[in-house]
């Protein structure tokens, strides 16, 4: 007897759908995918509604990815009923492991973010001040909608999440060896552990040119020096996340000759981003002088939102509690 197909979910909360289209890319390993599979839920290419996920048995779907991170009330019911109804919950792509690109929210209020969205950007025009309403009474009945919330939230931050697969997004390689190796019954990592990278940082696989002890006069945003191609970007002054950034995706964007942006999330040993960089960077500066230092440093653009740019919700940091008014 054919041994009974798998059951797979993909779920997206607070993403842009980039996770989703790296589901997508699996190709010609869609036949394998398929042969194994069967999905029984994934909201962008299926019309299976949540109350069909809601009435399924306890632990019947045997894997489930969920990408995007945790951002208003529907995000946190799905992530409850897919945490209940799955066998392993994968926590995939950078928003649902460290809070990703919506997680940079964090550094604004719910009220910063709904007075420049709905009142004050250049392209609004809303003299009666309307917000959204999470009900409203019609002829026809109720409407509503999802609560946003003050915080976005990473996976982990709301349910038990097994495993995670980082990358914004993933490569789509490594999610099919996952795939493959759930299916082949294959001796899995312990629960927690991080999936389809290394814990080495991007540094130890980068083939760029490293010398010691090299100092910086000058930060540098990438577009305001002429790269090389073959130093460090560090070593030119350029902020690059290397030295905090788990390895695995094949140093990709360095690849590109672009510097590395953190999307992997913080290797094993330097837990935040943050304070790692603020340490790597600390022993490059070519200053003893405390002002001279502060001139230098002030030539980092955007310091917090390039050091979190994916990880501000898993970070200890969390968030911003500075009121901007
Ligand atoms: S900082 Fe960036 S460019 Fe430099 S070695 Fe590390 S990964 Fe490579
Ligand atoms: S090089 Fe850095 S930003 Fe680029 S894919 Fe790898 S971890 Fe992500």
């Amino acid at each position: 007897m054919d041994k009974p197909k798998l059951k797979l979910a993909v779920y997206w909360g607070a993403a842009c759908g980039g996770c989703c289209v790296s589901v997508l890319d699996v190709h010609e390993k869609l036949f394998d995918v398929v042969a194994a599979a069967d999905l029984v839920f994934w909201p962008i290419a299926l019309d299976i509604k949540y109350a069909d996920v809601e009435a399924m048995p306890d632990g019947n779907i045997d894997l489930t990815l969920f990408n995007g991170a945790v951002r208003n009330s529907e995000n946190e019911h799905m992530a409850h009923v897919l945490r209940k109804k799955s066998k392993i919950l994968v926590a995939y792509g950078s928003c649902a492991h460290m809070g990703g690109i919506p997680g940079l929210a964090n550094f604004s209020s719910k009220e910063e973010i709904f007075r420049r969205a709905y009142f004050d950007s250049e392209s609004t025009l809303n003299p009666e001040k309307v917000t959204p309403q999470t009900k409203w009474d019609v002829k026809e009945g109720k409407l509503t909608l999802p609560v946003f919330y003050n915080d976005v939230r990473t996976l982990d931050q709301v349910v038990d999440v097994d495993y995670y697969l980082p990358g914004c997004p993933p490569q789509t390689e490594r999610l099919v060896d996952v795939f493959m190796a759930i299916v082949t019954g294959a001796e899995l990592p312990p629960k927690g552990s991080v999936v389809g990278a290394r814990d080495k940082t991007q540094c130890d696989e980068c083939n760029r040119k490293k010398s010691e002890n090299k100092l910086i006069k000058k930060f540098y945003r990438p577009w305001e020096i002429y790269d090389d191609g073959e130093t460090c970007f560090l070593e030119q002054g350029v902020i690059c996340m290397g030295p905090a950034t788990r390895s695995g995706c094949g140093v990709r964007c360095i690849e590109g000759n672009a510097p590395c942006r953190g999307c992997y999330g913080p290797s094993p040993e330097a837990k935040d981003p943050g304070a790692k960089m603020m340490s790597a960077i600390g022993t490059m500066i070519d200053a003893k002088d405390p002002e001279e230092i502060i001139e230098i440093i002030d030539h980092i653009e955007d310091p917090a939102g390039t050091f979190y740019r994916f990880s501000l919700p898993g970070s200890i940091l969390r968030r911003s509690l500075i009121k901007k008014d």
